[in-house]
């Protein structure tokens, strides 16, 4: 799943940002309000995680105007000051969820994690579609009740195909949930991976809609 962290205080942002990924994230980073803002309008992240105290635009101010633009995404803000005030004026504002600094990463993690599981309308801590079973924190995958063995990447590939069962997904639109700027991508990653899935799977887990994109079926057998 790829996140956007917003954070300008270099040392953190490196360790949250390093610590997201250890824990299977893509992690975008930025350091500044603007630049946060333009980030969340231009990809498809699967949560951001917010500073409110930024540079050039307040994250309060950020969170405000993209709740305006009925942009949905789900937000975790971080406050280092334990105040009240804050964390209520924020959630007011429409976050979804806070951390106060410092914070623990594994933390952080399962509360995105949380807030992900929600925003595609499933509480349940093991995300299921047919006869496929993901559990996002174990990172482990059952078919057909069977535990099935899938590289870093399939599984993101997986994890995103099952969040949106029944929807019509791109490559580009794939491409971009699960890579963070800078990371390589060959042009024929998507594919590739998503060969292996229906090899390691069934061929009938995601179908090819010829020039249109790839669907996962609501009823995976
Ligand atoms: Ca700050």
């Amino acid at each position: 799943m790829r996140i956007l962290l917003v954070e300008d205080d270099a040392l953190l942002g490196d360790g949250i940002q390093a610590g997201l990924r250890q824990q299977g994230f893509s992690a975008d980073w930025v350091r500044d309000g603007v630049a946060a803002a333009h980030a969340i309008e231009a990809e498809p992240y699967a949560a951001v995680v917010l500073d409110l105290g930024l540079p050039r635009r307040s994250g309060l101010d950020v969170l405000k105007s993209l709740r305006q633009k009925k942009n949905l995404v789900p937000v975790l803000i971080l406050t280092a000051r334990d105040t009240i005030e804050d964390r209520v004026t924020g959630l007011d504002a429409g976050a979804d969820d806070y951390l106060v600094k410092p914070f623990d990463l594994g933390e952080l993690s399962a509360r995105l994690r949380a807030l992900i599981r929600r925003a595609g309308g499933s509480p349940a801590a093991i995300l299921t579609v047919g006869a496929l079973a993901l559990d996002p924190a174990a990172r482990t995958v059952d078919y057909r009740g069977e535990p099935r063995i899938l590289s870093a990447r399939e599984f993101d590939l997986l994890h995103v195909f099952m969040i949106n069962a029944g929807r019509v997904l791109s490559r580009e639109q794939l491409a971009a949930a699960l890579y963070a700027w800078g990371e390589e991508i060959e042009s024929n990653a998507v594919d590739v991976h998503l060969h292996h899935l229906r090899r390691k799977l069934s061929p009938g887990i995601v179908q090819t809609l010829r020039g249109v994109g790839y669907l996962m079926p609501r009823d995976v057998r």
